[in-house]
């Protein structure tokens, strides 16, 4: 397949516009290319995830016209294979556990200098308290200094509006800008990042279609497809849809959900037009 693309909504809340807008561009460049388009659901937080919204994402999916192959995949029927890949991972010497509070965080940050914390993509940057005291139980971390070194030059290829063509990565900026992320919730035994990686080469997705809001997330992913020898798909961060306002359309702002536009008559064409396809 020469284009296999998906859309991979969390069930924790309704459809907005901003998913309209990825599902139908990501299924219309799909199309355009002769490829598929797959859905996949991304269910790992089964505290905030519930199946009646995932009822609902496939109803707005189907009634937007949009089809995929079914069975999806979902993410919690996954849970083994993200086990057997962090197991990898830790024999490797890449992961530590971790027992930190965001609170001893804060600490641990906030000691040598005044001003503001070093924030990465995924929060605080972790300070490492945790990288050499060989704990049994926690989050587990990435060691990012020990991770660096066994992969190659960093960089993907780019097709979306704000630049186009291969980004070459900085992997300076992976020590100072992302740090030691959790690959390993005490809660899920995954991470969004693990797991969106592992089940994009899963499937053998070619084309990410996301919001340019998830920039950062594939500067992430990117380094754990090489540490883990995965292939990296072509990457599209389309622009977000944003409200009158200017602001963007966030997944727990009811007012735009599609539910909502469904119920005031409108069409999926009118959805199409309001997205701007
Ligand atoms: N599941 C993620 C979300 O709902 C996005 C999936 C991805 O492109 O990695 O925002």
């Amino acid at each position: 397949m020469a284009f296999l693309t998906r859309f991979a909504p969390s069930p924790t809340g309704p459809l907005h516009l901003g998913h309209a807008y990825s599902a139908l561009l990501a299924a219309d460049m799909a199309r355009a290319a002769d490829g598929a388009f797959l859905l996949r659901i991304e269910d790992i937080d089964r505290a905030r995830s519930r199946s009646a919204w995932e009822a609902q994402i496939f109803d707005d999916l189907h009634w937007l016209g949009l089809d995929w192959p079914e069975p999806v995949m979902r993410q919690s029927e996954r849970l083994g294979v993200y086990r057997a890949a962090l197991d990898g991972l830790r024999a490797r010497g890449l992961l530590y556990y971790c027992n930190c509070t965001r609170r001893d965080i804060e600490t641990a940050l906030d000691a040598p200098q005044e001003g503001a914390m070093p924030r990465g993509p995924d929060g605080l940057i972790y300070p490492g308290t945790c990288r050499d005291l060989h704990h049994k139980d926690g989050v587990l971390r990435l060691n990012m200094a020990a991770a660096l070194p066994l992969v190659g030059d960093l960089h993907f290829a780019e097709t979306g509006p704000r630049h186009t063509g291969r980004i070459d990565l900085d992997k300076a900026e992976y020590l100072s800008g992302i740090g030691d992320i959790v690959l390993a919730r005490r809660d899920m035994g995954t991470s969004y990042h693990l797991s969106v990686v592992l089940d994009d080469a899963e499937l053998g997705i070619t084309h990410v279609v996301r919001g340019e809001d998830l920039f950062e997330a594939t500067v992430i992913h990117v380094l754990l497809q090489r540490l883990m020898d995965l292939p990296t798909p072509i990457y599209h961060h389309h622009a977000l849809i944003r409200d009158a306002a200017g602001k963007r359309l966030a997944k727990r702002d009811d007012a735009r959900a599609l539910t909502k536009y469904r119920a005031e008559g409108c069409s999926p064409a009118d959805i199409r037009q309001m997205v701007g396809l």
